[in-house]
């Protein structure tokens, strides 16, 4: 299967570029016919091609993964760290080659990009100190002259499957802690946005990572299906949507997996009557419209309790009048949806709030882009008065869709809250301490802000949802990641000494 690199990134038939596999430090175009195209979306136009992996892809990049693995397990954890350092350095000079990459291909605007980037960029900081959190216990004298202590093992081979819409954030959640552990890596990036992945190939190359650490595999459900089974991958961390999830989530488990599985989401903001309805104005817009509301931790539903819904819905109103939609790299706020059906996907959910009896204040598709006419364009959306029985309510719609819900109390907030299928996020605004604090205790979910629309935390806790929003018991990154990425041994030790007890077959008694 061995591709030189200029095969492997030469034209398609068709003359488009063509996004290769990465495999053990070389780019390859893989064995497979099969390839997806790749969408400029501020454009509407395919830019580029991107092969599919088929059976012995998967197995190469296992291979390679398995190969690599031995040696980088028993490299010192000081020089792991060490490439982790130098991979922060070179990911924040060039940080913004990156984010032309994720806008070309994602349409998020290039500041949301790069912020992306620098949210993962926390979490390689994080695995550069790894050695402080791969410290073990110990016990001394547990039983007479006897000693125990834990070690924390990487597992081997690890595969990392990742959505769209954070083509380099949510990698980086995963792969910084399971390298810097002592695993080897396995990507699969989402085929709509691949080239991110690949970029970061490079970058770990070049800050000194042996070649098979890292290794990125692209493709469709049969790439996905080759980790899941292949009886060499150790362990896998997924994030996508919720039916996708829980299919990784058996799966993997049924294949003697360790597994991580982060689903979609549903994110409700609670705004209490005396909150600050211009701090909540100001977010509601930040956190529902900011990266086309593709986002998993995006507010798309505010639960106003009465009666602040008039004067918050003026409010939003005035702030969505003062937006732009465009390319994302004519410094707009808003870019296009990542494709053309996924934006007829979400537009079709303001013909269902018609339908359904509510109030679209502002219509996205009325939008008049700063961008090409092809692009995939739909305007940030506001909709009131809808109802907990619409689809627009219940569904994850992932587009600039804000929905107003009005309730008359905290307590019909909270519970419209936990009665939902996601448990992602959720936020509260008020200026009343207890009500914050009876809201964090109440509340089924797994990120919570107070007065802070999207509580993604920072690298050093971990991120997860609950309910539908997280398969497995383990959220990404911060403790959870280093523990889902390291096995622990716990030894037992007693060094000679003239007063052992000679033959016992019962447990010791001390
Ligand atoms: P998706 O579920 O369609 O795809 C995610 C990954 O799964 C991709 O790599 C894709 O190639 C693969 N995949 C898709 N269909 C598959 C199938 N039938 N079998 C096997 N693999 C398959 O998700 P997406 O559209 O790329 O991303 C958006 C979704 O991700 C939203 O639901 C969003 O809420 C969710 N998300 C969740 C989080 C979180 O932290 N909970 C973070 C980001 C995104």
């Amino acid at each position: 299967m061995t591709t030189t690199s200029a095969e492997a990134e030469a034209p398609a038939a068709d003359g488009l570029p063509s996004v290769p596999h990465w495999i053990a430090g070389a780019v390859t175009a893989g064995s497979g016919e099969r390839s997806g195209e790749v969408y400029d979306p501020a454009l509407g136009v395919v830019t580029k091609r991107v092969a599919f992996a088929e059976q012995a892809d998967i197995d190469a990049a296992v291979a390679a993964a398995s190969a690599a693995y031995p040696a980088w397990r028993d490299l010192s954890l000081a020089r792991r760290q060490s490439i982790m350092f130098r991979f922060r350095e070179l990911l924040d000079a060039r940080k913004g080659e990156l984010a032309e990459i994720i806008t070309s291909e994602h349409g998020k605007v290039l500041s949301d990009a790069l912020g992306e980037i620098t949210r993962g960029q926390e979490v390689v900081e994080f695995a550069t100190g790894l050695a402080h959190h791969l410290k073990g216990e110990f016990s001394e004298q547990v039983s007479t002259g006897v000693d125990v202590y834990s070690i924390r093992q990487p597992l081997g081979v690890v595969g990392i499957i990742s959505p769209f819409n954070f083509p380099a954030m949510v990698p980086m959640w995963f792969f910084p802690i399971a390298i810097a552990a002592g695993n080897t890596v396995i990507l699969k990036p989402s085929e709509k946005d691949p080239s991110a992945a690949i970029w970061i190939g490079r970058l770990l190359q070049e800050a000194g990572l042996p070649d098979g650490v890292f290794n990125v595999l692209h493709g469709d459900k049969t790439a996905v299906d080759g980790l899941l089974t292949h009886p060499d991958v150790r362990s896998i961390s997924f994030v996508g949507s919720t039916p996708i999830a829980q299919y990784i989530y058996e799966t993997a488990a049924k294949h003697g997996k360790r597994v991580q599985a982060l689903g979609g989401a549903k994110n409700h903001m609670l705004v209490l009557p005396d909150a600050d309805l211009d701090l909540v104005a100001d977010s509601a817009v930040n956190a529902g419209f900011g990266s086309a509301g593709e986002r998993c931790m995006a507010i798309s539903v505010v639960v106003a309790v009465e009666p602040v819904a008039d004067e918050l819905v003026a409010k939003v109103r005035e702030r969505m009048a003062g937006l732009r939609t465009g390319d994302g790299r004519r410094s707009c706020d808003m870019g296009p949806l990542v494709t053309k059906q996924h934006r007829d996907k979400v537009a079709s959910y303001i013909d269902i709030a018609i339908a359904d009896g509510a109030e679209v204040v502002v219509d996205g598709r009325d939008v008049q882009p700063d961008g090409d006419p092809n692009g995939f364009w739909l305007g940030p959306t506001l909709i009131d008065r809808v109802s907990t029985s619409s689809r627009v309510y219940s569904e994850e719609i992932f587009g600039p869709v804000l929905a107003i819900v009005r309730v008359s109390s905290y307590e019909e907030g909270v519970a419209l809250i936990n009665s939902g299928a996601f448990g992602n996020g959720t936020a509260i605004f008020t200026n009343d301490g207890g009500a914050a604090r009876r809201f964090q205790h109440e509340v089924e979910v797994g990120m919570i802000g107070v007065n802070v629309p999207i509580p993604v935390p920072v690298a050093t806790f971990s991120f997860g949802g609950w309910r539908q929003s997280l398969f497995g018991d383990t959220k990404a990154h911060g403790a959870e990641g280093v523990k889902f990425f390291t096995q622990q041994k716990a030894v037992t030790a007693r060094w000679l000494d003239p007063s052992h007890g000679g033959v016992d077959l019962g447990f010791p008694q001390n």
